[in-house]
């Protein structure tokens, strides 16, 4: 999608955007001289005051990774449009299950195969979904074709096969991931909670508004006690597995300045965890996770 831009032309990415996808703005398109910025997208008016007559993409992230902040596709999407731009909506953290942006307004939606869709953490791949074919999709497709990013045929059948389970695993997902995240808020150990399911959430109103029947499995949260403490209980958990990615049938933990997508310059919090919800029983992962904050915070928070 990136490569139907020209140089000259402009992205707006929201400011928490998926690490990967920054590195790419930041790191390969400025050789084409291809600019970027980023807004706050869950405000209106500061993505308005933050397109410029070169905008040619606006790049939602909705849910976000990992602070999960909800957009408001719709509004944004006439945004884009008003300013001849494409709307397009990383869609990731919710799938089509949860969350479907065509619907809302947006132009493009892009998935990582790799998590939920795939579901078994066993693929690497990516989806692109177009409202319509124009001259946009198609140069997509002759990218896609001539620069070899085609998924082999073992991947796609991988694909295939959780698609069919998609929707059961994604219900599944939210019913542990809501329960997990109203136990961890009651807990003095945990300085905040991060989902879009809780009244707590800033954006609990849009969320509900825009997701149908979830709000996606995962949950980040902040740890008392900083950045060691955040580091032992990834060592300490016992049924999360301390790994990196999302959206497969067992839960993992990672803290997100360990991600292998961090870059420098990102603003990732110390003290923040993000937790993959699976489909494990909610009280084993809400009693793992207690038990390996406890002794993390008792070997590492003392002084902090
Ligand atoms: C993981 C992820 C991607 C990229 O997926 P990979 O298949 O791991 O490259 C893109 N967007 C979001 C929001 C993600 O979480």
């Amino acid at each position: 999608m990136l490569r139907t831009l020209r140089p000259g032309h402009h992205v707006l990415v929201p400011d928490d955007v998926f690490q990967g996808t920054i590195r790419i703005l930041r790191e390969i398109l400025p050789k084409w001289q291809i600019s970027y910025s980023s807004a706050d997208m869950t405000d209106v008016d500061a993505v308005r005051a933050a397109i410029r007559q070169n905008t040619r993409l606006e790049w939602l992230e909705t849910l976000s990774n990992p602070m999960l902040k909800v957009t408001d596709v719709a509004s944004i999407s006439k945004l884009a449009h008003e300013s001849g731009a494409v709307a397009v909506v990383d869609n990731t953290f919710v799938t089509p299950v949860f969350q479907q942006p065509l619907q809302l307004g947006a132009d493009l939606v892009v998935h990582a195969s790799t998590k939920y869709l795939g579901g078994h953490g066993d693929v690497l791949g990516g989806v692109v979904v177009a409202r319509e074919s124009n001259s946009t999709t198609e140069t997509i497709r002759q990218t896609q074709l001539l620069e070899g990013s085609v998924a082999s045929s073992f991947d796609c059948w991988l694909v295939h096969r959780g698609f069919q389970t998609l929707t059961c695993r994604m219900r599944g997902h939210a019913q542990n991931a809501l329960l997990v995240a109203t136990a961890l808020e009651k807990e003095p150990l945990i300085a905040a909670v991060y989902y879009p399911g809780l009244a707590s959430h800033p954006q609990f109103e849009l969320a509900r508004r825009q997701l149908q029947g979830g709000f996606g499995g995962i949950v980040s949260v902040r740890v008392r006690g900083g950045a060691s403490v955040a580091n032992a209980v990834c060592t300490n958990v016992r049924v999360f597995t301390h790994a990196t990615s999302f959206g497969m049938t067992e839960s993992l933990i990672q803290q997100q300045t360990s991600s292998p997508t961090h870059g420098p310059g990102t603003n990732v919090l110390e003290d923040l965890l993000r937790l993959s919800i699976g489909l494990e029983h909610p009280d084993d992962l809400v009693d793992d996770l207690v038990a390996a904050l406890e002794s993390a915070y008792r070997d590492f928070g003392a002084g902090a």
